[in-house]
């Protein structure tokens, strides 16, 4: 009897360890997640990041209670972009430890820190802003870095909604390219009107009789071109608001040399927001806490 029992084992005991290595080869083939769309494209952009030039991308930033706040929604996009160096220029007299600290902690590998204070009397209501910070940015570029480089500039103010998809995009700009903005002039959105892949005109709900009647953050600008321009930089025209982009861009280029991005730019990929002030009426005046936090 115990005979049978025990040939009757030797018999089954193949089989047996069959269904068990295919139920394993099953658990594995289920639980390995597929590789996905972005995984693989971060893969060949990683294989071939050498030959990407780098995105310089430029933000003014000056203190207030939400700077931290806005700081860390822009380094989560940031970090995720390859071959991306963040100038950040605070507007104050010298690098402050909130935002030293916070770029050092922000998971974006490549940036530079600069700073210089804009003097009230340019900072009165309908004044251009941040003037002075994209200028000390542009210096610098200029001074560290040569025409053997390869990059693309562009403007980010630290309280707008960047999608990745717009770094995508900027990064084959060969002068000076264009797309869409989000909530600016008054409308939706603001965008340059493209007819057999030039830029013909604007669409916009502002002054359209702007040169260039785009947002900081609707252009980007090739290195080379901000080099071989090295007078180039960002004008005060106290009277005149909201003329910083085309009188910069004047400097550089002309409306017909626009390269059209985000599909012959019927995209928005970047949204000018703006961030509701907190309330802290009943912060004190010094703080109750018995801890000091950095907010
Ligand atoms: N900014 C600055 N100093 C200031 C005011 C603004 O450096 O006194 C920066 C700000 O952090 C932002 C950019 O300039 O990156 C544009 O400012 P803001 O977003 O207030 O302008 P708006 O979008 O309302 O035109
Ligand atoms: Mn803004």
């Amino acid at each position: 009897m115990k005979s049978v029992i025990f040939s009757r084992f030797f018999i089954l005991l193949p089989w047996v360890l069959i269904v068990i290595i295919m139920i394993d080869i099953d658990t594995k083939r289920t639980f390995r997640s597929p590789m996905s769309a972005r995984q693989r494209t971060q893969r060949t952009v990683a294989s071939n990041l050498s030959t990407l030039p780098i995105i310089y991308a430029i933000t003014p930033t000056y203190s207030r209670p939400v700077q931290k706040a806005e700081l860390t929604r822009l380094a989560q996009a940031f970090r995720q972009v390859p071959r991306f160096h963040w100038i950040v220029v605070e507007d104050a007299s010298s690098r402050s430890d909130l935002v030293t600290k916070f770029l050092a902690r922000s998971g974006v590998s490549a940036y530079t820190h600069l700073h210089i204070f804009t003097p009230r009397r340019f900072k009165r209501a309908g004044m251009p802003r941040a003037t002075e910070q994209r200028n000390v940015a542009l210096t610098w570029l200029r001074q560290h870095r040569t025409k053997k480089d390869t990059g693309v500039v562009f403007f980010a103010d630290d309280d707008n909604t960047y999608s990745l998809e717009l770094f995508d995009e900027m990064r084959s700009t060969k002068g000076v390219s264009v797309w869409p903005v989000g909530f600016v002039g008054g409308r939706a959105y603001e965008r340059p009107l493209v007819s057999g892949g030039k830029v013909v005109g604007w669409y916009t709900g502002w002054r359209p009789d702007r040169p260039f009647a785009t947002d900081m953050a609707g252009f980007a600008v090739n290195l080379h071109v901000i080099l071989s321009n090295p007078r180039a930089q960002f004008k005060r025209r106290g009277s005149q608001p909201g003329m910083q982009e085309s009188d910069f861009l004047r400097q550089i280029t002309t409306v017909s040399q626009l390269e059209p991005k985000a599909h012959n730019c019927t995209r928005v990929l970047v949204w000018h927001t703006r961030t509701e002030k907190p309330h802290l009426a009943n912060e004190p005046k010094h703080r109750k806490d018995t801890l000091i936090i950095e907010v």
